[in-house]
């Protein structure tokens, strides 16, 4: 492995990079080997009521900066960002894992999402609306809802961050935000990208430290008017009831347990190799990740045999081996949370049919895993496995699935097979979530709005509904 040191890890508060002066300091730990590759400051309360303080003053000056310059910066980040991928991305890889294609991939694929926020905040409109009486005027105007608190979680730590801070200074608003402490340096290249496209000191923050206490302090402060999270159910739980205690407006994007839905007239092996390339991308431990696959009775066998064969010619390692396909779990917590989810399988009658267990060595490593047998009401088929497991099952027809697909409280991906244009309808109107992917996956690009129904969150990110979450709605009347 490369030398290259790992990252600058700092704290940017009123446009300065700030580490040291006796902040306390956790260690920032390689999960495919154990090694501690950074030591990250915490912010002190003197440094979050500085960040406040100064969102609170760039608030006032970048809420009236014309959108063209916003979209200036923002495009540049976007240029700094493709630029950087490489260096970005292997630090992603280093501190959460993943492998070295999908993390410089995460950086180049989503610096579209800066690029569309730039081109979108220009067409920000409110309307006009035909008065009742000749001398008046009355009119829509979208105003940026003030300075936003945003907490982002390490799997995606790049995509995350860029989508929250593009939306909010996008829309005019300053923000603080509070990455994942477990994978912080892609949050801090993007402080520094924005602060070398010139976006003026205050506008953006980024800060660390105990999740619970800096979420707490900074949406208990009146200077926070908007609070946007991704993370898990019951956290965004949590968070959303602190801010409803506020009265103050929420973005939630939460956790998932994406069905997918293979129909007898489908491509049955193509969509085997589709959906099985996509479950343990990133160790499967993404929000979008197909989980719980209900297969029609008459292509179960074929589609489990050539599922499990594709599963079994993964090759586990180091994200940063070039011929490494699935990393090791970002933390080591995530290991025994695995076992809890086979040993459920088992106890209730289910079979692994491939992995199921830690592998040996150094590192967070778990083996691809497929389960079969497993009843409805196991926990792989109720709790979000956030990692490498998959459980197949069989189905008669679609009055017997779309009831099962949609029992829990989550709903944000969903995925379907299907050569029938009248499967695919039913299965479009059906399906309880957010996103919908039939025969294709096509979600998370920068024009389509990303966001869950149900337990899985509140708004959208990307898409014409991007801003929505960041700017409020002030109508004016007047008279002659
Ligand atoms: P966790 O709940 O401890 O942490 C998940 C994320 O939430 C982390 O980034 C963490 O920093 C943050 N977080 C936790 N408590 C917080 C608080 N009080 N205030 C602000 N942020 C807080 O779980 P974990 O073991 O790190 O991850 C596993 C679980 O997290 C999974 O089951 C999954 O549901 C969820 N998760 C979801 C996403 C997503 O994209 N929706 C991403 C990462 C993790």
């Amino acid at each position: 492995m490369s030398q290259m040191p790992y990252a600058d890890l700092c704290l940017y508060i009123d446009g300065e990079f700030i580490r040291g002066g006796g902040r306390r300091e956790q260690d920032i730990v390689n999960p495919a080997n154990g090694e501690v590759i950074g030591k990250l400051p915490h912010a002190t309360r003197e440094d979050l009521d500085r960040a406040l303080a100064s969102a609170q003053r760039a608030f006032l000056t970048w809420r009236r900066s014309s959108p063209l310059e916003r979209a200036r910066i923002l495009r540049r980040v976007g240029e700094l960002s493709r630029e950087r991928a490489n260096e970005l991305g292997r630090g992603i890889t280093l501190e959460m894992g993943k492998t070295l294609a999908e993390g410089v991939g995460e950086v180049s694929w989503c610096a579209e999402h800066v690029d569309w926020h730039a081109e979108e905040c220009r067409r920000i409109y409110g309307r006009v609306i035909q008065p009742r009486l000749p001398n008046v005027r009355q009119m829509v105007l979208r105003e940026p809802v003030g300075v936003c608190a945003a907490f982002t979680p390490w799997n995606f730590p790049y995509n995350q961050a860029i989508r929250k801070i593009g939306a909010a200074i996008g829309a005019g608003c300053s923000v603080i935000i509070k990455g994942a402490e477990d994978a912080p340096s892609s949050v801090i290249g993007i402080a520094r990208m924005f602060h070398e496209a010139g976006l003026p000191p205050g506008v953006l923050n980024v800060v660390w430290g105990v999740p619970a206490e800096v979420s707490e302090y900074l949406i208990d402060s009146p200077i926070v008017r908007k609070i946007s999270f991704t993370g898990s159910v019951p956290v965004g739980k949590h968070l959303a009831a602190l801010a409803g205690a506020r009265m103050k407006r929420v973005t939630m994007e939460l956790g998932g347990h994406a069905p997918v839905i293979v129909c007898d007239d489908a491509d049955v092996d193509r969509a085997a190799d589709m959906v099985q390339a996509l479950k343990y991308r990133n160790a499967g431990q993404v929000c979008v990740s197909p989980t719980r696959m209900y297969v029609q009775k008459k292509v179960y066998d074929r589609f489990v045999a050539r599922f499990i064969e594709r599963t079994r010619e993964l090759k586990v390692g180091d994200g940063m081996a070039p011929d490494t396909v699935m990393g090791p779990l970002a933390h080591a917590r995530r290991v025994p949370a695995m076992d809890r989810f086979v040993e459920d399988a088992c106890r209730r009658g289910g079979r692994v049919e491939v992995g199921g267990e830690r592998m040996a060595g150094p590192g967070n490593f778990f083996a691809p895993t497929v389960l079969t047998g497993v009843p409805d009401d196991s926990l792989a088929m109720t709790e979000e496995p956030f990692g490498p497991i998959a459980s197949c099952v069989p189905f008669d027809d679609i009055d017997d699935v779309l009831p099962r697909a949609n029992s829990l409280e989550f709903g944000l991906s969903a995925y379907a097979f299907t050569g029938s244009t009248k499967r695919a309808l039913a299965l479009q109107d059906g399906l309880e979530a957010g996103m919908v992917n039939i025969n294709h996956f096509g979600q998370g690009l920068s024009e389509t709005p990303f966001g869950g129904i149900k337990d899985s969150g509140i708004g959208s990110e990307g898409g014409l509904e991007t801003f929505d979450g960041y700017l409020t709605t002030k109508f004016v009347t007047q008279m002659d």
